[in-house]
């Protein structure tokens, strides 16, 4: 047992000198607890029976004053300064997490409950579904948190119980639960937990079915078990309860091959004049007709269909879109090397052509936007390298440069070997 003078309260870890009283906490002999944290663990559990987890106190996360929160449009402009295009998903996340405000702010006891509008963009990889979800964290006042399906499992096989999603949103809102409790939750990767085959019954769809099942509680708003470390659950840890009533849910997929869903779902529709409904169909851009049934026919279960009631599509990046990522964005992958090259004193520039050839390159293989980065790696390796131990003071980056660059790195090979 620690000597008297040596006590400390585990909690706090305020010395027994500066507290009224120390006494041990029960827990082991080692373990100890001061008055004021009592006094602070009282004040939580009063406020706790007393309802005031509910909706509208204070501490929301939320300002709990709706002039204080962006406006939709307000939202919208700030995420134009990080993510290139993507208009449609920037104006229903913008009016989903505006609206997610505002059920915050509701009134206990109105009679128009306003339900919560979680929702599921459908995009291909590396079109700013992640990024948009990121660029709105920096927005909110409310707990954020982005997670990865890909790691759940059903309860009893290898990997992540689905409760641990919301261990991650406990964590960023520092283990406050009435904070989590109206945090929001962006789901990458929901097309992995899809079911693979038309018949469920074939084989034991263990990371299928079984997690939708598993976060469908979560989506549709039950008090849920959370594992305050993540992980996998186990019988001797303490669970955190968590209310998702209040969450806002975001999910994203690539959705790998639902555009030859969508296509067959609107030529078997088109009966009579069909010829010119087909027409009207932009063949490039199926992504835009996604509805509810092409999820289900990818193999969402409907019941979590029914709670993503928000679907909002990403588009393809084209040459255009490429260009203006490598430049515009505030933290836009070329002002990312000038910043690092300004910081040795040396003024970065890369020629218009240079950036025409690196979109090239990614287009070519089919690199998309998250190929521009390697692409310019590659090319600033060595610049990287010599240009802090030179006396350098300009560096240009021209067109011919970063062919021999790219050239000298085999970079042809690699890529084509990952575009295969
Ligand atoms: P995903 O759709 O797979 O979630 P990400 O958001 O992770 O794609 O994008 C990967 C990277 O590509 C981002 O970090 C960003 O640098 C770049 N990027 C992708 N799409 C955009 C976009 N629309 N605007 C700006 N940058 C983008």
């Amino acid at each position: 047992m620690a000597k008297k003078n040596q006590i400390k309260c585990s909690f706090c870890g305020r010395p027994a000198s500066a507290s009224e009283v120390i006494v041990p906490s029960g827990v082991d002999e080692s373990t100890f607890i001061c008055a004021e944290c009592v006094d602070t663990i009282h004040e939580m559990l009063d406020q706790y029976r007393h309802g005031e987890r509910q909706e509208g106190s204070a501490d929301t996360g939320a300002s709990g004053d709706l002039t204080k929160v962006p406006r939709p449009k307000e939202i919208c402009d700030f995420l134009d300064q990080y993510v290139i295009g993507q208009e449609d998903a920037k104006k229903y996340l913008a009016v989903a997490v505006y609206n997610h405000y505002k059920r915050l702010l509701q009134d206990k006891d109105d009679d128009v409950d306003i339900e919560k509008s979680n929702i599921i963009m459908v995009g291909p990889t590396g079109t700013g579904k992640t990024l948009l979800a990121k660029s709105i964290a920096r927005l909110l006042d409310v707990p954020f948190t982005i997670v990865d399906a890909t790691v759940l499992t059903q309860a009893g096989y290898v990997g992540e119980d689905i409760e641990s999603l919301l261990t991650r949103l406990l964590q960023a809102a520092d283990y406050d639960v009435k904070k989590a409790e109206r945090g929001i939750v962006f789901i990458d990767e929901i097309d992995k937990i899809a079911r693979k085959g038309d018949n469920p019954s074939i084989t034991r769809d263990v990371s299928g079915e079984g997690v939708q099942q598993g976060l469908l509680k979560l989506l549709e708003g039950s008090i849920v078990n959370v594992p305050p470390q993540g992980g996998r659950k186990h019988p001797e840890q303490r669970m955190i309860p968590v209310d998702t009533k209040n969450i806002l849910f975001i999910c994203g997929g690539a959705f790998d091959g639902i555009e030859r869903k969508i296509a067959q779902r609107l030529n078997t529709h088109v009966v009579g004049y069909a010829t010119d409904d087909r027409r009207r169909v932009d063949r490039e851009s199926y992504l835009k007709y996604a509805a509810p049934q092409d999820l289900k026919s990818f193999g969402l279960i409907p019941e979590i269909i029914g709670r993503l009631p928000i679907l909002t599509h990403l588009e393809p990046l084209d040459r255009d879109a490429l260009r203006k990522v490598l430049t515009e964005p505030k933290n836009a992958i070329t002002r990312q090397y000038e910043k690092l090259f300004a910081m040795d004193g040396v003024k970065l520039t890369f020629e218009p052509d240079a950036l025409d050839l690196i979109v090239d390159k990614a287009v070519e293989y089919k690199l998309g936007a998250r190929g521009l980065r390697s692409i310019v790696e590659t090319i600033m390796i060595d610049a990287m390298y010599d240009v802090p131990s030179s006396d350098v003071k300009t560096f240009t980056v021209t067109r011919d440069y970063a062919l021999e660059k790219l050239r000298k790195a085999n970079f042809e090979v690699t890529a084509q070997a990952q575009a295969d």
